[in-house]
């Protein structure tokens, strides 16, 4: 039986990815400092650490018979939507949680070398001058260089795929990385102040009667592709069990305003709602979306889906978070 740790395993693609490893036959340890917060997870073994501490980074990696595992995936990382990363408030936190975990894992790593590496990217590390015009939008993965990202996050990312790049190369560990743009569905945060435009937009739509007011971040012309959690999982498998160390792009192609979005929320809802823009808030760069030519002729792996179809499933999710949420606000008042 192949055996995989998967870092992170309490967030939103780590317990997705647990389950889909552990319905593929895989025995899977989870670790993460939190359990997932709406579901138990379903890997096999489940260890609550920190990764910023080496001697569990260590013991984690650990395969029952003291050799290293088949798999690691490291999506373990301090990250939010753009309240978190774009706020200029966490950066500290940010650059300093990630880049211990990355330092530690890919140490722990080499010490006993497992039979794969996953680590999970982010389109966050593309130059803030290849973002800025929505006609020439250019995220092609050899656009990373010469380094310029628009957030400390999207540098420490940069920065960790080049530990892990460096790691393959001198251990001969095969490397895979993914560069994930705008991940979304079921199971992720969406009032916490961690939370992405999808969920979060879900959530305004959810509380707004019919007729009611929506705030979007910026002037809601900012444009982004989202990838829906199984297409997300599917593009995982095909970098992880691909040849190529070399990161790829895995999100869609399909752009959408920030306002737009909102819209075709309130539509799948079935609400008829007013955007209300808000440019004091963090809206991030001008324009970014995945370019998925590499992946698709490497690799044969792009997304099926429309976006649409995700919010289908990502919309009943959030608003029944929102009604429980609202009950347990009533329960406890009474
Ligand atoms: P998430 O925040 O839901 O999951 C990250 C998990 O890491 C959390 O459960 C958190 O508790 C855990 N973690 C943080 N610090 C830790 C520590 N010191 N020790 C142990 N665990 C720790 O995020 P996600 O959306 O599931 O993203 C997973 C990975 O993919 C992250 O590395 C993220 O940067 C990357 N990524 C995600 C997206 C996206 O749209 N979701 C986009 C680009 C990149």
């Amino acid at each position: 039986m192949k055996r995989a740790v998967v870092l992170g395993a309490g967030g939103f693609i780590g317990q997705h990815l647990v389950a889909r490893l552990v319905d593929a036959g895989t025995w899977v340890r989870g670790v993460d400092l939190m359990p997932p917060a709406f579901a138990p997870s379903r890997a096999h073994a489940f260890v609550r650490g920190d990764l910023r501490d080496p001697q569990v980074c260590a013991r984690v990696l650990e395969s029952p018979d003291g050799g290293g595992v088949d798999e690691v995936y490291q999506l373990a990382a301090d990250m939010g939507g753009a309240d978190y990363v774009f706020s200029g408030r966490h950066d500290f936190a940010i650059v300093s949680n990630s880049g211990r975990i990355n330092h530690n894992v890919a140490a722990a790593c080499a010490a006993r070398p497992p039979g794969r590496v996953f680590f999970a990217s982010s389109a966050c590390v593309y130059p803030r001058a290849c973002q800025i015009d929505p006609a020439r939008i250019d995220c092609r993965e050899d656009m990373a260089y010469p380094a310029e990202p628009d957030s400390p996050y999207g540098l420490e990312k940069l920065m960790a795929e080049e530990i892990y790049r460096q790691l393959g190369r001198e251990t001969g560990i095969p490397v895979r990385i993914a560069r994930y743009h705008n991940i979304f569905g079921p199971h992720g945060a969406w009032n916490d102040g961690r939370e992405k435009a999808p969920a979060a937009l879900c959530r305004k739509v959810a509380r707004a009667g019919d007729g009611g007011v929506v705030g979007v971040y910026g002037d809601g012309l900012q444009r982004r592709s989202f990838l829906d959690i199984g297409e997300a999982l599917a593009g995982t498998l095909a970098v992880m069990r691909g040849p190529d160390p070399e990161p790829f792009n895995v999100g869609s192609a399909e752009t959408v305003s920030i306002a737009g979005l909102a819209r075709l929320i309130a539509d799948v809802a079935g609400k008829r709602v007013h955007l209300a823009f808000e440019p004091d808030k963090p809206a991030g760069v001008r324009a970014r979306t995945s370019d998925n030519t590499r992946i698709a002729a490497q690799l044969g792996w792009w997304p099926q889906e429309p976006l649409r179809d995700g919010l289908a499933r990502l919309y009943p999710w959030v608003a029944e978070q929102v009604a429980r949420s609202e009950r347990a606000c009533v329960e406890s008042a009474a």
